[in-house]
């Protein structure tokens, strides 16, 4: 895809998928406009993704009304994570566009605690369930 084509939300993606319930997700935290759940293949412990329900693709996308909203909850669940997996510091990052690095076409914004030097750089390693879910009590606690 070149910059004059224009891309369609597809209702098939995998988040759009977990919103629907379809595919299950280990979840942190949800109000009306977002959801927070565990990275399946995360760069980290405690790597995690908060996504707007509202149908984006990208940032760009996404309504100015519900912008403010959004980065309340990011900044909500990037302070549980921080506190829950006790780390030293947290990387926010998001990316727009395949060559960016976007890989699932629903906007998300990563949160990634850093602790020391145990983040990966390139995950592609789906975690152990158990695992997730042992960090995602750790942050729900923290909400
Ligand atoms: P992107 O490169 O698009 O910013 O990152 C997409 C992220 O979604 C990756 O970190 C990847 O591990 C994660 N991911 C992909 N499929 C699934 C899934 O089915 N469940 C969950 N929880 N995360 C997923």
């Amino acid at each position: 895809m070149n910059n004059n084509q224009t891309q369609h939300y597809d209702d098939n993606n995998i988040f759009a998928k977990i919103l629907r319930k379809e595919i299950p997700c280990i979840k942190v935290f949800e109000d009306d406009l977002t959801l927070a759940f565990m990275d399946i293949m995360p760069q980290g412990d405690g790597h995690t993704l908060v996504i707007p329900k509202f149908p984006a693709i990208d940032l760009f996308e996404l309504p100015e009304s519900l912008t403010g909203d959004y980065l309340s909850t990011i900044q909500l669940v990037a302070g549980a994570v921080k506190r829950g997996m006790q780390a030293d510091g947290i990387k926010v990052f998001q990316f727009n566009g395949a060559a960016a690095g976007q890989t699932v076409f629903h906007l998300h914004f990563h949160i990634l605690p850093i602790t020391s030097n145990k983040t990966q750089a390139h995950a592609n390693v789906t975690a152990n369930s158990n695992d997730l879910e042992k960090f995602a009590e750790k942050i729900r606690a923290e909400l």
